[in-house]
């Protein structure tokens, strides 16, 4: 817009009435949070384009739609733009994203991200998981030296489930029909290594072959794993043929030759429980995105920023994102 065109509509701008004027100013608002998104949303395919359709590098630009520059695979000509392939295409409602990503930064429930962002509890509840699906999935992919385990529980829940229910609902959370460990009792292992790298897996089942599997493609070899010297978690190391170091907690005993420990674990977990709480019970089919979400606070250590969610529901790393911001 050249200067005088731009004055003609800053001294229209004066003669505008409150209510005209405030509904621009939203609108301003509205346009400025839709162009912080896209430039984010950029930043995933700046540095090399590749097809979501058939993987293919060779990519021509060709035109934009709603702010986003499009590109076209020059193997298959499928178009495409930086959403695209992603949980986030076609997710309505952009000026609203970092509004709701700093309520997921903040661990907010759905009730109250709902009010903040002025949209329907149920679209909150469908965003949340969409915003969680890559999160879940960026797990460290090896653990090195020293590595601490552990198992958690969380209450079997069906929230949110109407039909097929095996038992009738608890309210808000509740407590287990039957003590101690059972069938209702959802097995969580976490892991991390002293380099803060965290691994965490909801498992069908707290056993050796069920531990084994998760942890084998993650621990290097010469890894020394720590545990609370429960059963199960020993016999997978053995099994796994990784040198193990269980630590008799139940005994007092809290260090090994001063390294080996599981402090760090266990305040993790403690943490996750701590937080969890708020949701007053999490549906068993969604547990696995809630340690995600978790993870990516946790990891941030109390500055998660509402870009570094969105980056991180477009399936980036934070080393990743380090790159580009
Ligand atoms: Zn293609």
């Amino acid at each position: 817009m050249k200067t005088e065109e731009f004055q003609i509509l800053a001294g229209e701008l004066e003669k505008l009435t409150p209510r005209p004027r405030n509904i621009l100013a939203d609108r301003l608002r509205e346009i400025g949070h839709i162009q912080a998104v896209n430039t984010l949303v950029e930043n995933r395919v700046v540095e090399k384009p590749a097809c979501p359709s058939c993987g293919h590098k060779h990519v021509s630009r060709w035109g934009s739609a709603s702010g986003l520059q499009r590109y076209r695979c020059g193997s298959c000509n499928a178009t495409f733009n930086a959403l695209t392939g992603t949980p986030l295409a076609r997710l309505r409602h952009k000026e609203k994203w970092l509004e709701y990503t700093q309520q997921m930064a903040e661990g907010q429930s759905v009730r109250k991200s709902a009010k903040v962002c002025e949209v329907h509890r149920n679209t909150a509840f469908r965003w949340r998981h969409r915003f969680l699906a890559l999160p879940n999935e960026q797990k460290a992919t090896s653990l090195v030296g020293i590595a601490e385990a552990d198992e958690t529980f969380f209450l079997e829940s069906f929230k949110g489930k109407k039909r097929g229910m095996v038992r009738s609902p608890r309210k808000r959370g509740g407590k287990a029909s039957k003590r101690g460990l059972s069938d209702e009792q959802i097995p969580e292992l976490i892991c991390r290594d002293r380099m803060g790298s965290t691994v965490d897996f909801v498992l069908d089942k707290a056993d050796k072959e069920h531990i084994g599997a998760a942890l084998k493609p993650i621990l290097a070899s010469d890894a020394i794993l720590c545990t609370d010297s429960g059963k199960a978690l020993g016999a997978a190391a053995r099994e796994m043929g990784i040198a193990h170091r269980p630590v008799n907690l139940a005994a007092g005993v809290r260090v090994i030759a001063k390294v080996y420990y599981v402090q760090n674990v266990n305040a993790y977990d403690s943490r996750l429980k701590e937080w969890m709480r708020r949701f007053h019970g999490v549906a068993t089919h969604y547990l696995a995105n809630f340690l995600g979400w978790r993870r990516l606070i946790d990891c941030a250590h109390g500055t998660l920023s509402p870009s570094a969610v969105l980056l991180a529901a477009l399936g980036m790393t934070p080393v990743q994102q380090l790159k580009v911001t």
